[in-house]
C-alpha cells in the first residue's frame, strides 16, 4: 500500500490519535493504522473509524483514566 499524498510506503503500526465527539476530545491509544513512512500520513480502516466511534459511546473502564491537559492561546512574535 502506498501513500496517497506522496506515494511513500506504508506500514501498520498501533498509534495513539486525539478525537473529537460530541464536544469532547478523547486521546484514543493502541489504534492500528497504516503510517507512511516518509510523510506520517494515517491511514484508518473504515472498520476501526466505527470502532473508534463505538468506543467513545462507552462508559470508561477501570483501566481507563482522564489527564489535564493545557490549553494555549498561541500568539506570534
Ligand atoms: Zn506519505
Amino acid at each position: 500500500m502506498k501513500c496517497y499524498l506522496c506515494n511513500g510506503e506504508m506500514k501498520e503500526e498501533l498509534v495513539t490519535i486525539t478525537r473529537y465527539r460530541k464536544g469532547s476530545y478523547y486521546l484514543l491509544e493502541d489504534v492500528p493504522a497504516m503510517v507512511c513512512e516518509q510523510c506520517g500520513e494515517k491511514w484508518f480502516s473504515m472498520k476501526t473509524v466505527v470502532n473508534m466511534d463505538e468506543l467513545m459511546e462507552k462508559p470508561l473502564d477501570s483501566e481507563e483514566r482522564f489527564i489535564t491537559v493545557p490549553v494555549r492561546k498561541f500568539s506570534s512574535g
